[in-house]
């Protein structure tokens, strides 16, 4: 569905500013305007002005280190104003021309727990935004302050020990808003969409979450942001994780508000969702999604795929090179993240299932998509000498 013209009063309470903007303001002054952000400001646009400021705050000071920090983190925990940032991808690269986004492609929603999760859908991605001229944003409910165990080699570059429970918690969500900033636009992401919520601990318990009566998250605040984004964005495909009972929770519990929020929807303007899992072998049919969970969320039965998005197609010079490195450049972005680290190199497929909707013409649209990312992307280039000894034919391949 193309998207409208003007936008809906909720896309209006919404703040989208480009990070070029945010980079290019002196931090000293973001930073003297921090005290003005940490209380409360009302309500409607003026609150999430408020919130977006804070997170400009935030941008800027970790540009200057830790120790120059303010104390306070973003107006996160339990504000679920969301805030839109335009990551500074505004051109798209094909065949070596540069040219404007033309936005004729696929408009793509993933809808994410933390604020690294962007990795599982990278390749999809970055070619719908290159190749096809679509549009990608993602929705981050998290403010990622849980991931402090393993943030040994973020300490280092950091300078100030995140692994300790308490500084992690207080400094984690501007660091990894900014790392997951810069992956984001590695990959094509075009705006992200920040909530803010908080990410408590690692549980696999999704009682925890969406139980009567929990608290972690403020669901009456994520639900609604869900429901405003998804009627703004005029999306043709939501993405999400796959809600295994064996994945963390908060993925679980974002995936399950992201369908709940589809089906509210008028089923003429429903997106389709997709949900993803990266693997390196073959197919083992769909994911395993419990029928506890199937019972209490009838849209997480599997309705077709995969579909699959190979990482490893070749292109560049000589085929040197493939989408795995683009995605692994992008999950290098988040050093706070040991553990995502570990990632790099792994994962040469993204497997993807239709849910909730069993008609053909869904299953179709699936396919097309996925055929046209399986095209060649990139013409193949020949250089001459100038270029070094390794052109032409015979030369060695370096
Ligand atoms: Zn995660």
């Amino acid at each position: 569905m193309p998207p409208q013209k003007g936008a809906s009063p909720s896309e209006q309470s919404l703040i989208k500013i480009s990070l070029d903007y945010a980079l290019r303001v002196a931090p000293a002054t973001l930073c003297g305007m921090s005290s003005g952000t940490r209380s409360r400001h009302g309500t409607g646009p003026r609150r999430a002005l408020a919130l977006a400021l804070a997170l400009l705050t935030a941008l800027a000071c970790a540009a200057q280190g830790p120790g120059q920090a303010p104390e306070s983190t973003p107006e996160s925990t339990r504000d679920s104003t969301p805030a839109s940032i335009a990551t500074p991808h505004s051109r798209a690269v094909e065949g070596g021309v540069a040219r404007t986004w033309t936005a004729d492609g696929p408009r793509v929603l993933g809808i994410i727990a933390h604020p690294d999760d962007e990795f599982t859908f990278a390749g999809v991605l970055f070619k719908t935004a290159t190749h096809l001229g679509g549009v990608c944003e993602l929705l981050t409910i998290t403010d990622g302050q849980g991931g402090f165990k393993y943030a040994t080699i973020g300490a280092a570059l950091h300078g100030v020990d995140l692994t300790d429970e308490e500084i992690g918690r207080r400094e984690l969500p501007r660091l990894r808003l900014q790392e997951q900033l810069e992956s984001s636009r590695l990959i094509g992401v075009q705006t992200l969409h920040y909530l803010g919520q908080r990410d408590h601990r690692y549980t696999t318990d999704l009682d925890e979450i969406l139980a009567p009566g929990a608290d972690v998250w403020d669901l009456g605040a994520v639900r609604r942001a869900l429901d405003a984004r998804l009627a703004a964005g005029y999306y043709d495909f939501v993405l999400i994780h796959a809600p295994t009972v064996t994945t963390h929770a908060h993925h679980q519990a974002a995936s399950l508000l992201a369908l709940e929020a589809v089906q509210r929807m008028a089923p003429t303007a429903r997106p389709l969702v997709l949900c993803a899992e990266v693997e390196d072998g073959p197919d083992n049919g769909p994911p395993w999604i419990s029928p506890a969970t199937k019972e209490a969320f009838p849209a997480a039965r599997s309705t077709g795929g995969p579909f699959n998005f190979d990482r490893k197609q070749p292109f560049g010079y000589r085929e040197r090179l493939d989408y795995q490195l683009v995605i692994d450049a992008a999950i290098g972005r988040h050093v706070t993240q040991g553990s995502l680290l570990r990632m790099i190199g792994q994962g040469t497929r993204e497997e993807y299932w239709l849910l909730g909707d069993d008609s053909d013409a869904a299953r179709e649209r699936c396919a097309r998509w996925f055929t046209r990312l399986a095209e060649p992307q990139y013409p193949a280039r020949e250089y001459e000498d100038s270029a070094g000894v390794n052109t032409g034919a015979g030369a060695p391949t370096r």
